[in-house]
């Protein structure tokens, strides 16, 4: 076997956060690192999204680097003009020299005696002072355990495995799940069925909250304003950024705020719905925003199509051609898509993951969930940063202002280490844990917790582990800075 590889950091993960924090690093002279991915191109759930109608329900102006600017054709972006960028900014960069791709992790362990991570590959062993996780939260698919899925004898993959060399022409497709994917999924799928003469099954378990999304191509004028005006972009960017926060008090503070977009949402409802017994069976039951409030001027529209049925009774099997619903129906299908979601408070990453007292983060965190320091360290782990880490999320705004603001504190982070000399740095359990319970007694009290719905939010405890309960404004002060004192 060939001797480890040395060098300064290790980062997993090459998709916004892992590229952000590369750049960041090189920006900051921290050039000696290796970005470990596990796929063959940068991008992460980008990349693997390719689903039809893949697109970011974010404007784009704002789900964008703040340091790397671009002409978006339109307000929100499609999937692919999002990969794009991402390889745009990578190539731009000068880092992609030090990407190893088709290089997944197996193991991470933290050797006490060389203070240094040893970082394991099917390509070989990186050795790295810091270790800075940025494997993301969407990444591992989530797929229901239903009765004889594995005897369906069609076409079945998840949103995230789109399957490209299926033909859906004139196809019985069935979708389960009404969620984020779902929701630009079946409007695609069903336009695309009309003409062939294809139907379409939507399986809904719970019917979400889904506003009108008001998406347009920006005239030549606008785009030449936006690349030409000083400051315009800037202007607009921070505009959208406080427009998204507003959200941010319907859902942490006082849900009859949100009173105005909840009747947007039911407009929205009426204005694609005419059906009465349609329009009952796709209002939600629990609050709004208790689980991802999603947008779409499409969704209900197709809902309503003659070749879609919305079936919201719960499927209790899955046969060789058909699913089955627990009221005995059985539906024929050639082609299943689950729709399902992803492991999000059961972080696939933290099971290779191995700190100084020999446990995995999986272990640690075993008995009463995910917790970090400020979403980033974690007692236990020296010189260990995980980027979009425990209750970093949020689904009103940008991920891409919380990957910035988690980046700025590594930084940090790295020089304090580097003025002080120091070995390495792990949080103080009494820092995490206060953080924590301030964190949770805050969460009480959101729409996500009161709001009556069982959303991915929630982990096994019923502790929401994945959402940040203040403002992203709040979460980039308290991060700004490298507090020593809350470090050993
Ligand atoms: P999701 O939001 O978790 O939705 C999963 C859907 O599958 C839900 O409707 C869920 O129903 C249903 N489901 C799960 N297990 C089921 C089962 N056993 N039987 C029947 N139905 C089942 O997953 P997602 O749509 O892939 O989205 C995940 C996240 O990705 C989003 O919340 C968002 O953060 C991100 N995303 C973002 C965008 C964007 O535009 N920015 C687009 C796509 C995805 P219940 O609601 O009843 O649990």
């Amino acid at each position: 076997m060939s001797s480890p590889h040395a060098v300064d950091h290790v980062i997993i993960g090459s998709g916004f956060a892992g590229l952000c924090a590369a750049i960041k690093l090189q920006e900051d002279g921290e050039t000696d690192f290796v970005v470990l991915e596990k796929a063959g191109e940068v991008g992460g759930t980008w990349r693997d999204n390719t689903y039809p109608g893949a697109a970011c329900d974010v404007p784009s102006q704002l789900y964008s680097y703040s340091f790397a600017e671009h002409d978006w054709p339109s307000s929100y972006s499609p999937q692919p003009d999002i990969q794009a960028y991402i390889q745009r900014v990578a190539a731009e960069s000068g880092t992609l020299d030090r990407f190893a791709f088709d290089t997944p992790v197996t193991d991470a362990v933290w050797d006490a005696s060389a203070q240094r991570w040893s970082v394991h590959t099917p390509a070989g062993v990186w050795t790295a002072r810091f270790l800075v996780v940025a494997a993301g939260a969407l990444e591992e698919p989530k797929v229901p355990d239903l009765p004889g899925l594995d005897t369906f004898q069609g076409h079945v993959f998840h949103s995230a495995r789109w399957d490209h060399d299926v033909d859906l022409a004139g196809k019985r497709i069935a979708v389960i799940g009404t969620g984020a994917s779902a929701i630009q999924i079946i409007p695609e799928l069903q336009k695309a069925l009309q003409p062939t003469g294809g139907h379409l099954d939507v399986y809904q378990r719970s019917a979400p909250w889904v506003i009108p999304r008001n998406d347009r191509a920006y005239s030549r004028l606008e785009r030449l304003a936006l690349r030409r005006v000083p400051g315009l972009r800037r202007l607009y960017r921070t505009g959208l950024y406080w427009s998204h926060e507003a959200y941010v008090p319907a859902f942490t503070l006082q849900p009859k705020i949100a009173a105005p977009a909840r009747a947007l949402a039911l407009r929205n409802i009426e204005k694609g719905i005419s059906d009465p017994v349609l329009r009952d069976k796709v209002t939600p039951r629990f609050a709004f925003g208790c689980k991802r409030v999603l947008r779409s001027n499409t969704y209900y529209p197709a809902l309503a199509a003659d070749n879609t049925e919305v079936i919201t009774e719960r499927i209790s099997k899955v046969t060789g051609n058909a699913v089955v619903t627990e009221d005995g129906t059985e539906r024929e299908v050639d082609v299943l898509v689950v729709a399902t979601g992803f492991h999000t408070t059961d972080l696939p990453i933290a099971e290779h993951i191995t700190g100084r007292s020999g446990r995995t983060l999986a272990d640690t965190w075993r008995s009463a969930g995910m917790a970090a320091y400020k979403g980033t360290t974690v007692p236990g782990f020296p010189n260990l940063f995980m980027l979009v880490g425990p209750n970093t999320g949020q689904g009103h705004t940008s991920m891409i202002f919380i990957i910035e603001s988690q980046v700025a504190y590594l930084r940090d982070a790295l020089r304090t280490v580097r003025r002080r000399g120091l070995d390495a740095v792990e949080p103080t359990q009494e820092a995490t844990d206060r953080w924590n319970r301030s964190l949770q007694r805050r969460m009480r009290h959101t729409v996500w917790t009161t709001g009556g719905c069982d959303s991915w939010y929630l982990d096994d405890h019923g502790r929401n582990t994945v959402l940040w309960p203040r403002t992203t404004a709040d979460f980039r002060r308290r991060l700004a800075s490298f507090d020593e004192e809350a470090y050993a």
